[in-house]
Order: structure tokens, then C-alpha cells, then sequence
């Protein structure tokens, strides 16, 4: 994929990270923003409540319904979705768009149903699925993290069955063993993108 992208040198690229419920996609990405601060993470716009030590225009765009409504009514998002059946997410398209143009790449940490939107705007993303080591490690992470009651354990260990079915829709697959390791793979990607188009 990368020769095939490497005609079109001006743009920078877009690389989604993407993957089943409690896969780590969330560690992955916090892991990439301490350590690589030269990455572009796009931050997304969310009804959903801050968490504590979230903070507004770093972690989320903290947003009411009301203003989330207005930005899908002003096309102003690339995708956005509902996630769990309870709040909206959705990637800001302005901040996006102006990173790519200027010809540096970003990352966004997206669910499944957003980076299909994405593949669909722009064929040219790059898109990665983060693999739990095992199905075991991934029903271990989803208990062992307690913040959902057993009932909503079972419905998002059913979800993750359907969302691993996806994984061939994607381009690169990258196994979530080690979070270190998994952020070098993502990171790696953005890089090799990049100079993929640098000048000869
Ligand atoms: P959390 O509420 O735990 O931060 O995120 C919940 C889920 O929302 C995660 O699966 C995350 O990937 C997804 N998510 C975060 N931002 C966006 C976004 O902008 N668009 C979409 N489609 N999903 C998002």
C-alpha cells in the first residue's frame, strides 16, 4: 500500500486505529500522546461526560447535544457515530483536513463504524486494526477493567465477536501483546508514510 500511495506527495496521511471493544485502543493512543508528542492525534468532539483528569480540547471536545447536532448539521464532521448506544463521537473535519494539507500525517483513534465512513471520504486512509494477543486476553481485558456492569460485559463481548469479523476491511493489522511495542507499529506507520513522499 505504500508504493500505490506514494504518488501523491503533497498530502500528508491519514492513519485510523481501530479495533474491537476493549482491545486497548485507548492505551494505545493515551501511550502515543505522552510519548510521541510530535504526533498528530486529532481530538474528537463527544457528548459523552468528562472523565476525571480528561481535560477539554486535549483528551475530547466536550460538547451538549445540542452543539453536537449543529456541527452534523453543518457537515462539519468527516464521520461521526454513536458508540455503545450511548454517546456520539466524531472527528472534527476542519483540524484534519488543514494537518493533511499542510503534508503532515495524523492519527485518529476511531470506532468501527467510523473508520468505515473514513475509508469511504477518503480511500486513501490507512487503516489499522489492533488484534488482542488472544479471544481469552481480550474477555480478560473487558472484565478485568470493572467499569461495566456483567450484563453490559456480555453484550460488548458479543459486539467484539462481530467487530473481529471486520479486521479484513482493514489494511494493516497490529497485535496489541505489548502496548509499547503496539504504539512503535502505529507510530512506525505515520513515519513511513511520511517519508514514503519525502523529496528524492
Ligand atoms: P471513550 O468514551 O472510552 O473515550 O471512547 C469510547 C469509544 O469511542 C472508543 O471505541 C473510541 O475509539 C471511540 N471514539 C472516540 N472518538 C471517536 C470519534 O471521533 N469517532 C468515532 N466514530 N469513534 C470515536
Amino acid at each position: 500500500w505504500l508504493r500505490e500511495r506514494a504518488g501523491d506527495r503533497a498530502r500528508g496521511r491519514l492513519v485510523v486505529l481501530a479495533g474491537p471493544t476493549a482491545v486497548g485502543k485507548g492505551t494505545v493512543s493515551a501511550y502515543i500522546r505522552e510519548n510521541y508528542p510530535d504526533v498528530l492525534l486529532s481530538v474528537s468532539a463527544t457528548t459523552r461526560a468528562p472523565r476525571p483528569g480528561e481535560r477539554d480540547g486535549v483528551h475530547y471536545f466536550f460538547v451538549s447535544d445540542a452543539e453536537f447536532d449543529r456541527m452534523v448539521a453543518d457537515d462539519e464532521f468527516l464521520e461521526w457515530a454513536t458508540v455503545h448506544n450511548l454517546s456520539r463521537y466524531g472527528t472534527p473535519r476542519p483540524p484534519v483536513e488543514a494537518t493533511l494539507a499542510s503534508g503532515r500525517s495524523v492519527l485518529l483513534e476511531i470506532d468501527l463504524q467510523g473508520a468505515r465512513q473514513v475509508k469511504r471520504a477518503m480511500p486513501e486512509a490507512v487503516l489499522v486494526f489492533l488484534l488482542p494477543p488472544t479471544w481469552d486476553e481480550l474477555v480478560r481485558r473487558l472484565i478485568g477493567r470493572g467499569t461495566e456492569s456483567p450484563a453490559e460485559q456480555a453484550r460488548r463481548l458479543e459486539t467484539a465477536k462481530v467487530e473481529l469479523a471486520a479486521q479484513d476491511e482493514f489494511d494493516v493489522h497490529v497485535i496489541n501483546d505489548n502496548v509499547e511495542r503496539a504504539a512503535q507499529e502505529v507510530v512506525d506507520l505515520l513515519t513511513a508514510v511520511r517519508s514514503a513522499h519525502a523529496p528524492e
